[in-house]
């Protein structure tokens, strides 16, 4: 299918209603209010209030390897057979998660990675170019740093093993870190402990405030008159055969519409049924703790291989974030898992933590399978689109998916090839 497949000419001044006020959400709105069209964009919370909101703020193109990657499922059960380890699944008798699995499993070789990683680095590129433009703009104040992402190598031998993957990304897509050996890492960083075994800088990588960002958008939106309707669930979708003409909240009320947008996060698969396609989404859940900044205080945004945490300073504040969690729709926050973050950070920072915490937070990562979202129209409704799916870059790909569902909705071609995300994929 391509886009002009879509195109019924569509009107401007259409109404779009959008079912879920994420960075993913919130983007498409953005290009839809552009083109002219009346936006509402209903959530069943705040509006970025999800995993939208304490994420790490990485806007980072050099992630473009999925997790579903040559050694990924004994590396996952080694780390499974860890006590204290920052992945877990909670295996449980359910269908989509053995499923999912099993997917996941089968992907996890060279061919398909390299499937999947072209077509995120195209998303994460169209991206970075996008944010670029709008970091220009007066109403964009989020705390936008380009000072890279740095990985940091707790051991020398993980350090020179990487040296194969940034050759092999130089080589593929044009992307690459420089390396920095022990020293150098502690001219580079001094809030790092010595004696690391050295780190990897993607210096093209940029990271922002997600909860800033999700502010400006939101009063960009209202200000170009999009209707922003919280504590809205959507429970459901009026039809006229394929063709949706509103959605449907639990007491009853709806919203009539000529496009619809589900751009619900790791919660679109409780919409599946309704959709008419499948919607192979688990969700991963990760945490963050937001404090003041540390008296030695990172400037670089960094993530610690090893152990999984991922460091951001701000300004006025600073997060530890990461861990993924399969465990179903689990919204407790686990003191364990967050104590997880600051003991891991500890193996590389003099002072992991500043003194006064600020938040402490989880999110339910939208994780696919193929490590690729789903982006374009439902097999089966005429009318509707899906945005959603965007695993652990959701910030970092939301402008282009927010583009790539205005030219579906244009019928315009897209400004790049939209195949690979489409929802149809999965029958
Ligand atoms: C610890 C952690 C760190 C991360 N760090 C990064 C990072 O550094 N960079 C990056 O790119 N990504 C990062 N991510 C991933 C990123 O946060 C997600 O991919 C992204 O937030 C997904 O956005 P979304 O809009 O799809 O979902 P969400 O932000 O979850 O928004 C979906 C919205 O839909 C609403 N909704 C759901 N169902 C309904 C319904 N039935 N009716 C109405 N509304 C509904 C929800 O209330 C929610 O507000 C991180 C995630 C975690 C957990």
């Amino acid at each position: 299918m391509n886009h002009a497949d879509l195109s019924h000419a569509p009107p401007r001044g259409e109404h779009v209603v959008i079912v879920g006020g994420g960075v993913i959400g919130a983007f498409c709105a953005l290009e839809l209010v552009g083109s002219g069209r009346k936006v509402t964009i209903v959530d069943a919370g705040r509006f970025g209030g999800a995993c939208s909101h304490g994420n790490c703020g990485y806007v980072c193109p050099s992630h473009i390897l999925p997790l579903a990657a040559p050694g990924a499922m004994s590396g996952a059960v080694r780390a499974m057979l860890r006590p204290n380890s920052p992945f877990k699944i909670k295996l449980r008798p359910s269908p989509s998660l053995w499923s999912w699995l099993w997917h996941f499993a089968r992907r996890c070789n060279k061919a398909d990675m390299m499937v999947s990683a072209k077509a995120r680095h195209a998303l994460l590129q169209s991206s970075m170019t996008l944010y670029r433009q709008l970091m220009a703009e007066p109403w964009m104040q989020c705390e936008w740093s380009p000072r890279g992402l740095l990985m940091v190598h707790h051991e020398p031998r993980e350090f020179e093993e990487f040296e194969s993957t940034n050759e092999m990304l130089r080589r593929e897509f044009g992307v690459f870190a420089t390396p920095h050996d022990r020293a150098a890492l502690e001219r580079l960083e001094p809030a790092l402990r010595p004696g690391l075994g050295g780190g990897w800088h993607f210096e093209q990588d940029c990271h922002l405030r997600p909860d800033r960002l999700l502010a400006c958008l939101r009063a960009r939106l209202e200000s170009l008159g999009a209707e922003i309707r919280e504590d809205w669930q959507v429970r459901g979708l009026r039809r006229g055969g394929a063709h949706v003409t509103a959605v449907v909240n639990q007491q009853d009320e709806a919203i009539e519409g000529e496009r619809f947008v589900i751009a619900a996060g790791a919660l679109t698969p409780q919409l599946a049924a309704e959709l008419g396609c499948r919607v192979p989404i688990q969700p991963g859940k990760g945490y963050s703790i937001t404090s003041t900044p540390p008296r030695l205080c990172p400037r670089l945004p960094m993530i610690f291989e090893a152990h999984r945490v991922a460091v951001t300073p701000f300004e006025g504040a600073y997060r530890l974030g990461s861990t993924m969690e399969f465990a179903g729709y689990d919204n407790s926050l686990n003191p364990k898992r967050l104590a997880l973050l600051q003991a891991g950070a500890r193996h590389y920072l003099e002072e992991p933590l500043g003194t006064t915490i600020q938040e402490r937070w989880f999110g339910w990562r939208p994780m696919t399978w193929d490590g690729l979202p789903l982006i374009g129209p439902s097999p089966r409704l005429n009318n509707l689109l899906l945005a959603a799916g965007h695993n652990m870059l959701g910030l970092s790909m939301a402008p282009a998916t927010g583009r790539l569902i205005r030219e579906w909705i244009d019928g315009e071609p897209a400004h790049l090839d939209p195949t690979a995300y489409l929802p149809a994929r999965f029958g």
